[in-house]
């Protein structure tokens, strides 16, 4: 085996000299549960490991009606906090249904970031609350919204010298839900996911935003679908078909989790229950 050089810098100043200086040589190490799996199966073999739990990246606050979340906060602080419940619902509890109680303990909201999986569960709740990432490297902080930032299955707009330190959001006012379907109820990655927001006018919706998960090669916002649905009367008939209208932006494949015929006969009845639990509807 290989020696890999190992860092723990102490605060973001330290980190973004140590990504500068090694170049595109270091990988971010932060909860590991991504990573140490493809390091131990060989599909990754890290020159420098730097290890960013000791920068203080981890905290939940409210910024004046800006939810501001440390990169190296854990999923489970997530899936437990008052002030996410509260403000995030769905966000809290994606978090909930994210692997297991040792897994979620030390996974971080960065790492499901950056790791850039399709099936990740915590960025379709953020897609929908239109949340963006504070990135740091050398040349200082960049701001990137979150539907900017997926570019494949794996693959980000990340520069290699820069790291997340902080996903922000709006405080929405309406209602977001999401919802997880997997091969079991729970430890297991999604076949598919939804995130919903839904802000209500009496019957009528007044903006919505959907989020779909595991159904394309990155999580996809469905904007057409919630063109549909926009100012329109929420029943079961304008519901079911924004629900068709979501399936129709997706591109799921075959894998070895699920076919994309399932995908698709899947996404339609998940969309159309997060919807109609958002809006408080019976269908
Ligand atoms: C048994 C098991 C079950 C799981 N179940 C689920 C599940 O149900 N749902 C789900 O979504 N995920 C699941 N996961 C995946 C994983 O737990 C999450 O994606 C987790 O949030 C990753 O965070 P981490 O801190 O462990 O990332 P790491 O493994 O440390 O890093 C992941 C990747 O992101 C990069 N990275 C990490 N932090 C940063 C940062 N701040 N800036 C830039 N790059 C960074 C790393 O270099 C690496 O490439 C599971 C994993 C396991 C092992």
């Amino acid at each position: 085996m290989k020696d890999i050089q190992y860092f723990a810098p102490a605060d973001v100043g330290e980190a973004v000299k140590l990504l500068a200086e090694h170049g595109g040589r270091v990988t971010i190490l932060a909860g590991g549960t991504d990573l140490v799996p493809k390091i131990n199966y060989y599909e990754l073999s890290p020159d420098i490991l730097m290890y960013i739990g000791g920068l203080s990246l981890d905290y939940i606050k409210d910024e004046d009606g800006t939810l501001v979340i440390g990169a190296t906060t854990s999923t489970a602080k997530l899936a437990t906090s008052d002030l996410v419940k509260e403000k995030a619902a769905a966000l809290a509890r994606a978090a909930r249904l994210s692997g297991s109680v040792a897994t979620r303990t030390s996974a971080t909201i960065g790492g499901n970031i950056a790791n850039a999986s399709p099936a990740a569960d915590l960025v379709t709740p953020l897609l929908v609350m239109d949340a963006e990432l504070r990135l740091r490297g050398p040349s200082g902080e960049r701001v990137v919204a979150l539907k900017d930032f997926f570019t494949g299955p794996g693959e980000t707009v990340l520069r290699p010298d820069e790291l997340v330190v902080e996903v922000a959001m709006p405080v929405p006012r309406g209602n977001t839900v999401f919802l997880k379907l997997g091969r079991r109820k729970a430890l297991t990655f999604a076949v598919v996911n939804v995130a919903v927001w839904l802000e209500l006018d009496g019957e009528k919706c007044r903006d919505a935003r959907i989020a779909l998960g595991s159904v394309a090669p990155t999580p996809v916002r469905c904007l057409a679908a919630e063109a549909l649905i926009r100012g329109k009367r929420l029943d079961k008939t304008s519901i079911v078909e924004c629900a068709a209208a979501a399936v129709a932006e997706t591109h799921p494949i075959d894998d070895q989790r699920a076919s994309a015929w399932y995908r698709r006969k899947a996404s339609a009845p998940l969309v159309a229950r997060a919807l109609a639990q958002a809006a408080g509807v019976e269908i």
